[in-house]
C-alpha cells in the first residue's frame, strides 16, 4: 500500500452526490434502495478512481484494470454508513478479494477492535507498515508496525497465499534490478519506473530505493536513486 493523494471530485459526483444521498435515506423497500445505491457506480466515478490508483487495488497494490472491472470500495462500508454511500472521500478502488467476503467485506473495526483501517489516502501507510523482502525464503511480506497497520494486514488478508506468491516473484526481479541499477543507467531507469505510484507493488520498490518522497501517481520520475 502506499500513499495516494485525492484529486477533486467527479462532476457527477458534485453534481448528484446530495441528490442520491437524500433518495437512497428515503428509499422504503428492498428494490428503491437498490436502485439508489447503484448511483455510486457512475462511470465518471470509476473513471477517476481508475486514474486516480493506476489501475491497482487500493490496499494490496495488484493490478486490476487488465483482469477485472475492480470493485468501487466504502473505506466505511455502505451497508453500516449509509450516509457514506456517495462521500468522495470515503470512496477507493478495490481488487474482488481484498473487498471481498472473505475478507474486508462488511467489516470496519473501531479503534477498540484495533482499526480503524489504514487508509491510503488518509494515511501515510509507511508509517503503519513494513515492506520486507526476505533473500532467504524469497518472500515479499507486509508486516504492520502499529496496531493499525497489524489489523489491515491481517483483515485484508495482505500475505494471503496467491498474492504473496505473485508478489514475490515480482519483488525478487526488482531486487536483482536494484543490484544492477547502481552500475547500468537502464536498469536505473526501469528502478524509477517500479516506484511510480501506478507500478505494482511500487512500496516494495520505494523500500528498496529507501525513497518514500513519491506520492502522486502523475509524479513524473522518481528521486533518491
Ligand atoms: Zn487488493
Amino acid at each position: 500500500m502506499i500513499e495516494v493523494k485525492r484529486p477533486p471530485e467527479p462532476g457527477a459526483l458534485k453534481r448528484n452526490g446530495a441528490k442520491w444521498k437524500q433518495k437512497l435515506l428515503k428509499a422504503q423497500t428492498k428494490r428503491e434502495k437498490k436502485l439508489a445505491k447503484e448511483k455510486y457506480r457512475h462511470s465518471d466515478v470509476k473513471a477517476t478512481l481508475v486514474t486516480m490508483f493506476g489501475g491497482k487495488c487500493a490496499y494490496c497494490e495488484s493490478r486490476i484494470t487488465h483482469l477485472d472491472y475492480g470493485h468501487i470500495e466504502h473505506y466505511r462500508p455502505k451497508s453500516r454508513f449509509p450516509k457514506l454511500t456517495f462521500e468522495w472521500s470515503n470512496l477507493l478502488l478495490a481488487c474482488g478479494v481484498c473487498n471481498g467476503a472473505e475478507h474486508k467485506g462488511g467489516q470496519f473495526p473501531d479503534r477498540a477492535g484495533g482499526g480503524p483501517l489504514v487508509n491510503p489516502c488518509d494515511d501515510n501507510p509507511s508509517d503503519h507498515f513494513r515492506f520486507q523482502y526476505d533473500p532467504d525464503t524469497k518472500l515479499a511480506s507486509v508486516y504492520g508496525t502499529t496496531t493499525r497497520g497489524e489489523t489491515t494486514e491481517k483483515l485484508l488478508g495482505l500475505n494471503r497465499h496467491w498474492l504473496r506468491k505473485y508478489r514475490s516473484e515480482q519483488v525478487r526481479k526488482l531486487v536483482a534490478l536494484a543490484r544492477f541499477a547502481r552500475s547500468d543507467p537502464d536498469a536505473r531507469v526501469l528502478l524509477n519506473e517500479a516506484c511510480q505510484g501506478n507500478a505494482e507493488y511500487a512500496a516494495f520498490a520505494r523500500t528498496l530505493c529507501g525513497d518514500w518522497s513519491i506520492n502522486d501517481t502523475r509524479s513524473g520520475v522518481g528521486r533518491g536513486l
